[in-house]
């Protein structure tokens, strides 16, 4: 699982500095969360095929974080895709996208499944065999979702060695991958247990944009190897992180720290600031292990 930083900015986009988008890629599926403006432009300078897409998740109908769905929306009927492309998102961006297509009398060359979310509590939305979404609420001043996203547990590891040595036939070694005992050449069963070994961890990935700090929300990024966090306000403009309903850096440690989670993202920097170090040393100093979004920067999770 590794996640692409396209956009780092808040509201208001800089010269070569995009508002909030992230590409995750997980077991060969390519899904966007968020979509700003001038997402095509950040997916081709990082190289990554438009048509690879298979899923867009839509946190809330601020523009920051959709006003780039409608222009890829159409440049993927325009380039031929043929696959269905699924989209997440809130019912007040789903009306949005089917009034644009109704108004520009868009035709699409390809499905395009708009799922509407509206459910006030955490909620599985999408299953495949290697990976799950779930989504839960933000406190936000639209209404606003995060998402938390798993891998599977995958198969087991084959001790080929002990396989042998086991006198087990080659066309068993699937199942044992599959926690399944099997019998030998000389018709003993054989436990998966002794001749495999756990397979990887399965890795989780949790996005949080935007919100207020709120207690519950750490019952819902628990234990994530990378969360995303928003951090549009530096501690010292708390008094305005209130106003608008979004967190601060300290929020964002708190909350990593809270849900002993293993790495930590921040972005969505307000365009009044320039320097990021301090958005860096206020978290680090109660949660060691933030890094800090840029364009185009790669997080191996
Ligand atoms: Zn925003
Ligand atoms: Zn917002």
């Amino acid at each position: 699982m590794n996640i692409t930083v396209l956009g780092s900015q808040g509201a208001i986009p800089k010269l070569g500095k995009y508002s909030s988008s992230l590409l995750l890629n997980i077991s060969n599926s390519y899904i966007l969360i968020d979509c700003c403006e001038g997402v095509q432009f950040q997916l081709r300078k990082n190289k990554i095929k438009l048509s690879k897409i298979d899923i867009i998740l839509i946190s809330h109908a601020h523009g920051d974080h959709y006003f780039g769905l409608i222009g890829l929306i159409s440049t993927l009927s325009l380039i031929k895709r043929k696959n269905k492309l699924k989209v997440f998102c809130p019912t007040s961006v789903l009306k949005i996208i089917q009034a644009h297509i109704k108004f520009s009398k868009m035709s699409l060359n390809y499905e395009l499944d708009l799922i509407s979310l509206n459910s006030q509590n955490e909620k599985n939305i999408y299953e495949n065999p290697s990976f799950t979404i779930k989504t839960f609420p933000l406190k936000h001043s639209v209404y606003t979702n995060g998402f938390r996203i798993e891998e599977k547990r995958k198969r087991r590891k084959l001790l080929l060695d002990k396989a042998l040595q086991y006198k087990i036939d080659n066309v068993y070694f699937n199942k044992l991958t599959k926690s399944e005992n099997v019998f030998n050449s000389e018709g003993k069963e054989i436990s998966y247990l002794e001749v495999t070994n756990e397979g990887p961890k399965p890795k989780s990935f949790a996005y949080c944009s935007d919100t207020a700090y709120f207690k519950e929300l750490v019952n819902y990024i628990t234990d994530v190897d990378l969360l995303y966090c928003e951090t549009t306000f530096l501690e010292k403009d708390r008094d305005k992180a209130l106003r608008t309903f979004h967190s601060t850096t300290i929020d964002a440690a708190k909350l990593a720290k809270k849900g002993r989670v293993k790495q930590l993202l921040i972005g969505h920097f307000s365009s009044r600031y320039d320097d990021y170090s301090m958005f860096f040393n206020e978290v680090f100093s109660i949660f060691e292990n933030v890094i800090i979004s840029e364009e185009g920067k790669k997080v191996q999770v």
